[in-house]
């Protein structure tokens, strides 16, 4: 991927790390992504311009240390900027995806190994009722323990018309997003010991919905209900729930038909920061919710979307 870094809109690419004291506005450029189609599931080795997934620009501080983390859609976009700061935090991550994804998922491993900890690859399709009940006894096999689970996967497809979505289109997507999460989760207990977090992405779509958006929509603000009433539950065991909510962030998922095509050269420009988010700019949240310094931080939604109101 290195070979696109003379495209002076790439994000990925040496610069200050994210504790350095800087003006958020323009930290990363505006991007206007050039209109631009994969099939499903796109790459981030293909995406145009390239992304920051805090390969140089995050810095770890222990706060993560000896840890042991799951999180869907690892390969790419918010989940790869997510397992590699987990991994620069101290945390060994194992990652799920489609197969389909090996390329970006063999980048992400070689970033959290170059940071000194361990990758487990676990491809595997979340359509799978039996695979996602299966994926936490892997990880947790596999990693020695599990303590960290990061529900991330998603699926987006802008659709113009109710009438023009398919009946399929709903089931899958409400199956990827919510309905796995709710596998996964029940089957990550058994392994999760007091002291451990849980981590779901929902999105802004949660309370402000497109209109070309509302299946996608809808399993987002179901997912911010389930974070809520099962941090409930698994308070008083030790386990904390909580949620992040990101904007508008530059990332596969946006150029596989999840935004209409004539959208994308203007992609998170009317937010108020006025530009895209870029990946690890979302990294934090996560690691903060992770980390046992959010001890009293439970079901909560964490919004990091470049400035636009949330209830
Ligand atoms: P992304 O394409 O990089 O990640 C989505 C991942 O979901 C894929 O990498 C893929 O591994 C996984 N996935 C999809 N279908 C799957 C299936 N059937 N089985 C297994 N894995 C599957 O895009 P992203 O933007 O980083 O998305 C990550 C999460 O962030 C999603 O839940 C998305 O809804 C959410 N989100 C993104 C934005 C944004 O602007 N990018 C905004 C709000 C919320
Ligand atoms: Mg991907």
């Amino acid at each position: 991927m290195t070979d696109k870094h003379s495209n002076s809109d790439d994000a990925h690419q040496e610069r200050d790390d994210q504790l350095v004291f800087q003006n958020p506005v323009d930290r990363y450029p505006t991007i206007e992504p050039p209109v631009q189609d994969q099939p499903e599931p796109g790459l981030d080795a293909e995406l145009e311009p390239q992304t920051d997934r805090g390969e140089f620009s995050y810095r770890g501080t222990g706060r993560l240390e000896g840890r042991k983390a799951l999180i869907t859609g690892a390969d790419s976009g918010i989940g790869a900027a997510v397992a590699i700061a987990f991994a620069k935090e101290g945390a060994d991550v194992a990652l799920n995806y489609l197969p389909a994804e090996e390329e970006d998922a063999q980048w992400v491993k070689g970033v959290i190994q170059d940071a000194g900890r361990t990758a487990v690859l676990l491809p595997g399709d979340l359509m799978d009722r039996e695979f996602c009940e299966k994926l936490p006894d892997d990880a947790a096999r596999e990693l020695g323990g599990l303590d960290i689970l990061v529900n991330n996967a998603g699926k987006q497809i802008a659709v113009e018309s109710l009438e023009e979505l398919s009946d399929e289109q709903v089931v899958e997507t409400f199956t990827v997003n919510i309905i796995a999460m709710f596998r996964i989760t029940r089957a990550a207990l058994t392994h999760m010991p007091a002291g451990s977090s849980i981590i779901n992405t929902t999105s802004v779509q949660a309370y402000n919905p497109s209109p070309t958006l509302l299946d996608y929509a809808s399993t987002k603000a179901a997912i911010n209900n389930f974070t809520k009433g099962l941090a409930q539950q698994l308070a008083p065991k030790g386990i904390r729930v909580n949620a992040v909510a990101p904007g508008p962030f530059w990332t596969p998922l946006q150029v596989t038909d999840g935004q209409p095509k004539e959208d994308l050269p203007e992609f998170g420009k009317q937010t108020p920061i006025g530009r895209a988010g870029q990946p690890t700019e979302l990294a934090p949240a996560y690691v903060f919710l992770a980390s046992p310094e959010s001890s009293y931080v439970m079901g909560e939604t964490l919004n990091v979307n470049g400035g636009s109101p949330t209830p």
